[in-house]
């Protein structure tokens, strides 16, 4: 049995509505929020006018950022900080997917900071403000993770800042991604399902992150007839919503692994999707230990409703559209960053080699 540590400080509002319900007790986090969204979602879906009525209510003034892109990088959350400095905004809220609530917790750190850059982020760990997140993908998990991944130009990769910045309370209505388009909905719950396999699989997995993902596993399952067919009903919402949570709550234990550490180049180099980057590296992953995992294997393929490791892995194929192409120098390239910085090789519990990571790459995209 692995020693472990056990935290998740994040209050959770789960159901329709949560929103409104409970949004009184944003007021315990100050007078003035910035809500940090996309582009168009957020108006879109709702939660935008939820959030706006709760703050209201509570008699909390706000302002919007609604500036952040997919992937977003520092140069972003400089500009969001700086807003909110200059507005003198106590709180931030996060609504959308894993890009503006990732931005929202950067915001919050550099906020508490003025004297900070954007490079800062990536040294030393530093104070930061509130921060409330309301997910409207189900994927990522990161109302209620320590982490916000950013797009480093200066290192041309993605990498989560050092500073860990839990959500305060995270608000959980499936409603929201009612508006999200069959691509974004399969992409980030190949998201999810990575989580959870990858925290199940990692060297620092625990009783408590497993309890986390094999119950993420029997919520994902009952999404699996709708993925494949591309149509979802509110309760399949529900369920991915929950299944992506559980799933935060398992990284936030351990950690991601080698999917995640090698799809950020997929994704900064060729502007695959983050949940699709791990998605088509997750066959060779999984084949890397699957006689060394077998009883493991065996209990996620039951409780996900599979026969086989070759039907998981098939089914990763049927719910992402056609892979994109790659060549045998690109590979190559992606191999070499990886190995210039192996801190992710470190969450694999057996030895990693260059050619372990070549071959990964080399199986999954040529
Ligand atoms: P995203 O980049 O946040 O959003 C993808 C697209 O979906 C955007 O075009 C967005 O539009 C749209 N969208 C979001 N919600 C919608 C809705 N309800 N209806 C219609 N469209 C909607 O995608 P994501 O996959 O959720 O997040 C990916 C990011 O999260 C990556 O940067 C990844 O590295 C990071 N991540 C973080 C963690 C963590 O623990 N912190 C874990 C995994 C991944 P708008 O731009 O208009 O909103
Ligand atoms: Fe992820």
């Amino acid at each position: 049995m692995v020693d472990f540590t056990y935290f998740m400080p994040t209050k959770i509002f789960y159901g329709k509505d949560c929103v409104i319900k409970n949004g009184t007790v944003l007021s315990t986090l100050g007078k003035k929020a910035m809500i940090v969204t996309g582009h168009s979602s957020a108006k879109k879906n709702g939660a935008l006018t939820d959030i706006r009525s709760a703050l209201e209510w509570a008699g909390i003034a706000w302002i919007l950022f609604d500036a952040v892109e997919e992937n977003p990088s520092v140069q972003t959350v400089e500009q969001g900080a700086a807003l909110a400095r200059e507005k003198g905004v106590d709180f931030f809220i996060g609504i959308g997917g894993g890009s503006p609530m990732d931005a929202a917790k950067a915001m919050a750190c550099l906020a508490a900071n003025p004297q900070k850059s954007g490079e800062d982020l990536y040294g030393a760990a530093m104070s930061h403000l509130p921060v409330v997140a309301i997910p409207t993908t189900a994927g990522t998990g990161s109302e209620v993770t320590q982490f916000s991944v950013l797009t480093r130009r200066s290192m041309r990769t993605k990498a989560s800042i050092s500073t860990h910045v839990f959500p305060v309370f995270a608000f959980l209505d499936g409603k929201y991604m009612d508006t999200l388009s069959a691509r974004v909905t399969n992409e980030t719950a190949v998201d999810a399902l990575s989580h959870l396999t990858e925290s199940y699989f990692h060297a620092q997995s625990n009783i408590m992150s497993e309890i986390a993902v094999e119950s993420g596993f029997f919520m994902f399952a009952k999404c699996i007839p709708s993925l494949r067919k591309r149509n979802y009903t509110s309760s399949d919402r529900q369920a991915l919503l929950l299944a992506s949570n559980l799933g935060g709550i398992a990284i936030a234990q351990t950690g991601t692994s080698l999917p995640h550490g090698l799809g950020y180049f997929l994704t900064y180099e060729k502007g695959i999707p983050h949940g699709r980057a791990n998605g088509l590296l997750m066959g060779a992953y999984l084949d890397l230990f699957m006689e060394k995992e077998g009883e493991k294997i065996q209990k996620m393929l039951s409780l996900l409703g599979f026969s086989s490791l070759e039907e998981l892995k098939a089914f990763f194929k049927e719910v992402l559209d056609t892979p994109e192409t790659f060549s045998d120098a690109q590979i190559k390239d992606f191999t070499k960053r990886v190995m210039e910085a192996p801190a992710k090789l470190a969450s694999f519990p057996y030895p990693v080699t260059e050619e372990v990571i070549y071959e990964l790459y080399a199986k999954s995209l040529l």
